[in-house]
């Protein structure tokens, strides 16, 4: 059964659009051949996983063009699977199998995922080759894919906005002093421990402060620097 990573919605050169969908070995040559080729490859900063590939070429159309034309080609990549699905279990199965990469790979063998001296069970082997978080090869290996990379960067990256009151002694017309709460400041935090150490006086600061953690991450996936 024919399994899939993405929804890709593919916007022409021409403007023309149309919609595939992409099996997770298939994504992943896409994906990188965008990298080799130099496309814009940009992961949403939110927690969806989706990917924009751009493609601009500048040139003229034809002889009569009396000066270039800058001309996008983009790739929308939406996942099957929403990455917020990867389990604990999960996360630590992909991360076996990502370690055995420098070693030849995962291979595929009757339904069981060998990794090493260790194994993925056939059931557990189907739901993360099924929901594209593990791509199947021609010659029997599994990686673990783009997709599923993506889910354990967002798995290990949870991010949240944290809050510190500032309370602050005042002294009133009588002289008697008391505790009042002073304005709040805010934190960006995560789940990998990161503190950036900032104290924001807006809530909209700390959350652009964890998206920006989380995308830096997310490019760390496809090797692109922050
Ligand atoms: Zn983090």
């Amino acid at each position: 059964m024919q399994t899939y990573a993405y929804t890709a919605r593919l916007t022409d050169y021409d403007g023309s659009q149309r919609t595939r969908m992409l099996p997770a070995a298939e994504a992943d040559s896409v994906i990188a051949a965008a990298l080799w080729d130099e496309d814009k490859v940009a992961p949403d900063t939110d927690r969806s996983g989706r990917i924009t590939i751009t493609r601009t070429i500048t040139g003229y159309r034809s002889a009569t063009d009396t000066e270039p034309r800058t001309l996008r080609h983009t790739a929308r990549l939406e996942p099957v699977c929403a990455p917020g699905k990867l389990t604990a279990r999960q996360h630590d199965d992909l991360t076996m199998v990502q370690q055995r990469e420098e070693y030849g790979g995962a291979v595929f063998d009757g339904g069981r995922v060998v990794v090493g001296f260790g194994e993925l069970a056939p059931a557990a082997a189907a739901r993360l080759l099924d929901r594209g978080w593990l791509a199947a090869h021609q010659d029997g290996t599994v990686t673990v894919s783009y997709a599923g990379r993506i889910a354990m960067a967002l798995r290990e990256h949870r991010t949240r906005t944290g809050y510190m009151g500032t309370d602050v002694w005042r002294v009133n017309a009588l002289g008697e002093g008391g505790w009042e709460m002073g304005p709040g400041l805010y934190l960006s935090q995560c789940s990998c421990g990161h503190r950036d150490g900032h104290r924001y006086d807006w809530k909209s600061m700390a959350q652009r402060a964890s998206r920006a953690h989380r995308l830096a991450h997310l490019r760390a996936v496809f090797d692109l620097t922050p």
